[in-house]
């Protein structure tokens, strides 16, 4: 009996799943045909699950925590010298249009007694570049998830990104980027620390690199 409590649950909780996924997939059958397409045509009879399968990848950031990822690697450390990880490539999509947002992101932080691994750092931009964005937005969740659990002397986020709703429609503006920061702790109180963040970010990196 308890087993059967148990699993009938989790059987209606598989169905429902399955049934969102179908009914997402209708969707955009629908939304196929409202452009004037066939969807029952060769090329795209699987073209809504590719879609959905897409756009479940493109969004995965919903379901996970930043602080979570940041917690399970902090470790104590003297260290109270500038950390920063430049040139982490993202894909995003902004959240009017839902085109692509293409960027580089650089992150800095100045540890107060607690360092988190590096591989965290592009994970962490991952996590917000894989939800619907618009970029000052995802600029300072990255920046905020940082302080509240690393708790450093400071942090810096600078966004480079190209912005698809922009290129590909309307204005046409192409490769115009769009830069977007947001500085906390010493990075805005203190000069030469913000100043010594941008002349990193600025070097170019030797090719060979
Ligand atoms: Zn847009």
């Amino acid at each position: 009996m308890l087993i059967y409590g148990i699993l009938l649950p989790i059987n209606k909780f598989v169905d429902m799943l399955m049934n969102k996924e179908k009914e997402f997939e209708q969707t955009i059958t629908k939304m196929l045909e409202l452009l004037g397409e066939d969807p029952s045509r060769e090329g795209l009879l699987k073209t809504p699950s590719r879609v959905v399968k897409a756009l479940r990848f493109l969004t995965e950031g919903y379901d996970q925590d930043p602080k979570e990822i940041l917690n399970q690697a902090l470790f104590s450390s003297s260290n109270d010298e500038m950390v920063l990880v430049r040139d982490i490539e993202f894909y995003s999509m902004c959240e009017h249009h839902m085109l692509p947002i293409i960027g580089r992101a650089h992150v800095a932080y100045i540890p107060n007694g607690k360092v988190v691994g590096l591989s965290k750092i592009p994970r962490i931009v991952n996590v917000f570049a894989r939800r619907l964005q618009i970029q000052e937005q995802m600029t300072e969740q990255i920046a905020d998830a940082i302080s509240q659990t690393i708790k450093p002397k400071g942090v810096a986020v600078v966004l480079h990104a190209r912005h698809m709703c922009m290129e590909m429609r309307g204005v046409q503006k192409i490769n115009s980027t769009t830069v977007s920061s947001a500085l906390r702790g010493l990075f805005k109180s203190d000069e030469r620390t913000r100043s010594e963040f941008y002349n990193l970010i600025n070097t170019q990196t030797p090719s060979n690199f």
